[in-house]
């Protein structure tokens, strides 16, 4: 197995290679060269699998035989080790035709720990057995930052660097992120929005002697490792319905903000998961619903929501999904993006259109309908969504097709992680105690302004102090 670029012009690369790269040199996202088929005898040989043991079969059909069996095995039980729940990502029954699939019972309590941990462990894999240096850089809407911080604290031979945007990250999220003092740890709190951090994030590394130089790493959705781990859980959810719901229909509803989490449904979808709706849940920052709908692609107006961590305009999956959408035509998705670049969106014709709404459903949140879907979950079913989460119910409530069978609607965190929302229903919670603790340590974070040139200084000194 293979790896190329949507835009065509990396060579083909192996899996660890691909894993460094993170974003394409030429621009563009990885991808595979071709995408495995499970067949159905396959899945029926996982179905009695554990989380880890079913990871290890999705991704061994990936990794080209890099990574010897048996260490692939143990950075798959390291990296679980630390999820509370015995079956990692518990499947909850709300009622015959909904399911809930938890995936917040890592370290930071939201579904990103889900790759980040394996993540972190295979760079430090990666960094002890190739001697190279890792220096991860990202940007984060709250949950990636503390996740990828938790997985390499204190780890030999890496450092890592978040930036995210100041004051637009909920208090939990900024202590997971800040409260860590680790020396191999810089937080950069900028003055801008998601976007913002992105952005300067991308033009660094885009800029290949400065990311060769400090030899840079990615831990975004950007990063077809992360892509991949996530599609195992779509695999699971689906194994561990009855056979009666599998053979009504499976279909996913997913909160969605870089196109990530929804994406690795769509790769397992294409790997011959039968799933039927993929339906895609945004807030009011919905530049992917409008897509769907109207086929534009074009930001608009940054809205602050109850649930931060979907606050995004450019979804940086997107071009992934493009690719495949355009028959895997490098030179059509090169061009479509050049010109998203220079006119700032991209129109499809209606026959597009149509096509767009076979693969997606979409819909789109408001503020006072997420609150108001964990009000009545909170009253119908004793069940206390998160803000995100309840986008995803409020996205099957409203617009998944109930012919269609069952749905698993996946929980991305836990409702802790973001009482300032819950609060304003007057809903009291109990924090876990991971979280409880937070509060009394310090914080440590450095405030830079929304300029790449500051970023770069204090990217600059980090690296030379923590040599
Ligand atoms: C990151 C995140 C999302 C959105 O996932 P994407 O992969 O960016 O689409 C949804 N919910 C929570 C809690 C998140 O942290």
């Amino acid at each position: 197995m293979k790896y190329n670029s949507t835009r065509g012009k990396v060579a083909p690369i192996g899996f660890i290679d691909m894993f460094l790269m993170g974003l394409g040199e030429d621009g563009g996202l990885i991808v595979p060269e071709t995408i495995p088929s499970v067949t159905d005898d396959q899945l029926k040989a996982w179905s009695k699998l554990s989380y880890q043991d079913l990871m290890l079969e999705i991704f061994s059909l990936f990794t080209n035989g890099e990574i010897p069996e048996r260490d692939l095995r143990q950075l798959i039980q390291d990296s679980y080790a630390g999820f509370t729940s015995p079956a990692v990502l518990p499947l909850t029954t709300l009622n015959d035709s909904l399911h809930v699939l938890e995936l917040f019972h890592g370290p930071t309590f939201a579904f990103k720990d889900v790759a980040l941990q394996f993540m972190g462990n295979l760079y430090a894999y990666v960094a002890k057995k190739q001697n190279k240096v890792v220096n991860i850089l990202g940007a984060t809407s709250g949950d990636t930052g503390a996740s990828a911080i938790s997985s390499v604290r204190g780890k030999e031979g890496i450092q890592i660097c978040i930036l995210h945007p100041n004051g637009k990250v909920s208090l939990v999220q900024e202590l997971q992120m800040t409260t860590v003092h680790d020396d191999n740890v810089l937080n950069l709190s900028v003055n801008g929005n998601f976007d913002d951090c992105q952005q300067i994030i991308k033009e660094l590394f885009e800029d290949i002697p400065f990311k060769t130089k400090y030899h840079l790493r990615a831990i975004n959705s950007i990063n077809f490792v992360r892509i991949l781990a996530q599609s195992v859980y779509y695999f699971y959810a689906y194994l561990q319905l009855p056979e009666k719901a599998k053979a009504s229909g499976v279909n996913f509803s997913i909160p969605t903000g870089n196109f990530g989490n929804i994406f690795s449904g769509y790769l397992a979808k294409k790997m011959g998961l039968p799933i039927k709706q993929l339906v895609l849940a945004t807030n009011e920052n919905n530049i992917l619903e409008r897509f769907v709908r109207e086929g534009v692609y074009k930001p608009e107006g940054f809205r602050s929501t109850h649930s931060p961590s979907m606050d995004i305009q450019i979804a940086s999956n997107f071009e992934r999904y493009l690719y495949y959408f355009m028959g895997e035509d490098a030179a059509a998705v090169t061009s479509r993006m050049e010109k998203f670049k220079s006119e700032g969106q991209l129109t499809f014709a209606s026959e597009e259109v149509a096509r767009i709404q076979q693969d997606l459903t979409a819909y789109s949140v408001g503020n006072a309908e997420c609150l108001e879907t964990i009000r009545t979950y909170q009253d119908r079913y004793g069940y206390l969504l998160d803000p995100h989460s309840a986008c995803g119910i409020a996205a099957y409530e409203g617009a998944g097709n109930k012919n269609d069978g069952v749905f698993v609607s996946l929980a991305t965190a836990h409702p802790a992680k973001f009482d300032e929302a819950i609060r304003l229903l007057g809903i009291e919670q109990k924090f876990p105690e991971r979280i409880q603790e937070l509060f009394d340590k310090p914080k440590h974070q450095v405030v830079v302004d929304n300029s790449k040139t500051e970023v770069v200084a204090q990217l600059e000194s980090f690296y030379r102090v923590n040599k």
